[in-house]
């Protein structure tokens, strides 16, 4: 079974932080539609932080616990706790795997959306970061389910992630700032699904890239 490794694969983390700082102006304008416009802000605070601490050697899992660890105690605002723990559960689920196939990388996100449900109490259609990390489990776990290769279940997992953002445009806000715009939430993306699209899309492809490495 194809797989990738967790050692050395640290920089998937890196790529995902310069990705998310390249879009700190377009996630901050996004979430000043509707919310206090410091997405981006908030965003690219913690992942450039994270990404200075992560050495060259890193594992992907050693990584990604760097990550929240930033998150969790340095980045305030809504996504601080819930990326935190997004991230501190992937790398609990995968810090004693070398490789990490198909099965493990679903089992990963999986628990990964629970730590984001434990902490956060929006559900699928509250518009938030939910409408897109959901779906993206779900479909992993589907194409897992079916025996397609981690190739294709990973690329199924990001356009998951990416139709789940574009869900949120006909959505009104349920949870967090932009609920209190009601019916005015509507017409535009969800800050949180924007980011975490970009997240999934990152982790995807970098672990695609790694595939048999
Ligand atoms: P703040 O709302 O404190 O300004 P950010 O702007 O960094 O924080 O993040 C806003 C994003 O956080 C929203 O677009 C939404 O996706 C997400 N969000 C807010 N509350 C929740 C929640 N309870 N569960 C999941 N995501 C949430
Ligand atoms: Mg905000």
């Amino acid at each position: 079974m194809a797989s990738f490794p967790n050692a050395a694969s640290g920089a998937i983390v890196r790529d995902i932080a310069a990705t998310i700082v390249e879009n700190s102006a377009y996630l901050s304008e996004i979430d000043g539609k509707i919310g206090d416009g410091d997405h981006g802000v908030n965003m690219s605070k913690g992942f450039r932080r994270a990404a200075e601490r992560i050495d060259d050697g890193a594992s992907l899992s050693g990584a990604m616990s760097i990550l929240s660890d930033v998150l969790i105690s340095e980045i305030g605002g809504s996504m601080g706790p819930l990326y935190g723990m997004l991230f501190a559960e992937m790398a609990e689920a995968i810090e004693d795997r070398g490789e990490i196939d198909a099965p493990a990388f679903a089992a990963m996100l999986r628990a990964g959306l629970e730590g984001v449900a434990a902490v956060g109490s929006a559900k699928v259609g509250d518009k938030t970061m939910m409408d897109a990390l959901v779906p993206a489990v779900e479909t992993c776990e589907a194409s897992v389910n079916r025996g397609e290769t981690l190739e294709d279940v990973l690329s199924a997992t990001a356009a998951a992630a990416e139709a789940g953002r574009e869900s949120t445009r006909d959505m009104v806000a349920k949870v967090g700032r932009a609920s209190r715009l009601g019916e005015r939430s509507r017409g535009v993306l969800d800050a949180g699904a924007t980011s975490c699209a970009m997240i999934v899309r990152g982790l995807c492809e970098g672990s695609a890239a790694r595939i048999g490495t």
